[in-house]
């Protein structure tokens, strides 16, 4: 089925899938370059959900993971723990999981080109998938 062909809430299933199977691969390369990371991306500001994240996971029929008031833009993000971030990728805002610092890009880049290509692949249509779950 196309994904023009789905429905709101299919699209969001769709979303939460494609997140989901793109995840392992980012996290072989997460472990190898953040452990060594001098500025880690991780700012409040940046876990803060916009109403996009809020309609998916509301979609998804998740409840919206505390919000923290009066929390600085600059500290530490609100899903942060020492092992790294307490949600899984899917939950976290869509902010998150397209960022890609140039270590962790570096890294995708240079191992195997055919997985890199597939996952390349995965995430066009995971964009896809957003864009037609937002209708931006
Ligand atoms: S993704 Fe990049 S900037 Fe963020 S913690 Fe890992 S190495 Fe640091
Ligand atoms: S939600 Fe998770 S990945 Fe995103 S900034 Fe916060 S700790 Fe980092």
């Amino acid at each position: 089925m196309k994904s023009g062909q789905l429905n709101i809430n299919e699209l969001a299933l769709h979303l939460k899938e494609a997140i989901n199977s793109i995840s392992p691969f980012i996290e072989e390369h997460t472990a190898i370059v953040c452990p060594n990371c001098r500025k880690v991306c991780c700012a409040d500001k940046h876990g803060r959900y916009d109403k996009n994240d809020i309609a998916f996971l509301k979609e998804l029929g998740m409840d919206i993971p505390p919000q923290p008031a009066d929390r600085e833009e600059t500290a530490a993000c609100r899903y942060i723990t020492k092992t790294g971030c307490s949600l899984q990728r899917w939950m976290r805002p869509y902010r998150c999981t397209l960022f890609f610092c140039d270590p962790l890009m570096k890294s995708l880049e240079k191992g195997d080109q055919k997985l890199y290509m597939a996952f390349d692949n995965y995430f066009q249509n995971l964009i896809l998938l957003r864009r037609e779950f937002t209708g931006e």
